[in-house]
């Protein structure tokens, strides 16, 4: 059985691997052994390729379908397009379910290899790109990855990309708190600099998604990491014909802002739900340039992302 993440007793903490929690799980031999640790190759490559790079933000869920990989597309085509002098980075670690090349509008696109590394896809001037999507065959192509190999390509993202210049790379990570997450923040955690990897999490108002929301918070603290804050996503729809709003999901419990209030991690606000934010990620175009309420609401939660980040 795998152990439930909450009582994962975090990656590098005195019990890791030696807590009941840890029975069964696949890092087990890898956190309980401080040689292996000190070792890992994997970590100093992974420093090494992202030296440039300045800070990290990991988006998470505690859900699929709440819409992270959108508000990853959306926040970086906004923050590229605010912010032109700055360089921004997009990588897809969804690993079985890659879709920001659609989403970024750059799906079928060929990866160059060279000496440094794989080279990032250019989306825009200032935003760049690298998912696995790139490297299958197929988009209808399903991959089927037990977990030492998962964390191989994910080893290999993190230090084989040539990423050149970033000031912030935004990482789209698969739902939940799996053994992927806790790859992840091992290889890209900074004890010296902690503050340049932090979290961001979205969700959506209803409880059954706050639940594992709460859960996403506790893996964050378990694992040092920053929670820079909460989003909530597709809370309300105003209807383009009567000018109505409607809660589609209506937050039966005071939705994402009491939970914040209650776990004592930063809201940064509501996006929308809003047709064209579908239609427009279908189609792999840019939404943000345009003036409505869900630029809006974008223009409110990047002003506080990035001072969250401190780095613009
Ligand atoms: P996740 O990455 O959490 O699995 P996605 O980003 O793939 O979720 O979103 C799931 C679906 O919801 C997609 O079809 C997406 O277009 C839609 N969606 C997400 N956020 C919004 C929004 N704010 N307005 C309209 N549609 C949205």
């Amino acid at each position: 059985m795998e152990a439930e993440p909450e009582n994962c007793p975090g990656v590098g903490t005195e019990n890791a691997g030696k807590s009941s929690a840890c029975a069964g799980c696949p890092n087990q031999r890898l956190c309980s052994d401080p040689n292996t640790k000190l070792e890992d190759p994997g970590k100093a490559l992974v420093t090494e390729a992202m030296r440039e790079v300045k800070q990290k933000l990991l988006v998470l869920s505690g859900k699929g379908g709440v819409g992270k990989s959108t508000v990853t597309t959306l926040l970086s085509r906004y923050l590229a397009h605010i912010y032109p002098e700055h360089n921004f980075g997009v990588l897809d670690v969804d690993i079985c379910g890659p879709s920001q090349p659609r989403l970024l509008g750059v799906e079928g696109e060929n990866v160059h290899q060279s000496g440094s590394g794989w080279s990032p896809v250019g989306v825009d001037d200032n935003l760049c790109l690298m998912s696995i999507g790139f490297l299958l065959g197929s988009t209808d192509d399903a991959i089927i990855w037990r977990g030492p190999k998962k964390n191989g390509m994910i080893r290999q993202f993190l230090s084989e990309v040539d990423w050149g210049k970033l000031d912030l790379l935004l990482l789209d990570t698969p739902p939940g708190t799996s053994d992927e997450h806790l790859s992840i923040v091992s290889y890209l955690r900074n004890d010296t600099a902690p503050e340049t990897l932090q979290a961001l999490i979205v969700t959506t108002p209803q409880e059954v998604s706050l639940l594992d929301v709460r859960k996403e918070i506790n893996f964050c603290k378990k694992q040092r990491l920053s929670v820079l804050g909460v989003i909530e996503n597709m809370s309300a729809f105003r209807c383009g014909h009567c000018g109505e709003t409607s809660e589609i999901f209506p937050a039966k419990t005071g939705g994402a802002a009491a939970m914040c209030a209650e776990m004592k991690v930063p809201y940064l606000g509501v996006l929308p739900i809003d047709p064209e934010v579908t239609k427009a990620c279908d189609m792999g175009e840019d939404i943000t340039s345009i003036n409505n309420s869900t630029t809006e609401a974008l223009a409110s939660i990047s002003q506080k992302i990035v001072e969250g980040l401190k780095m613009l």
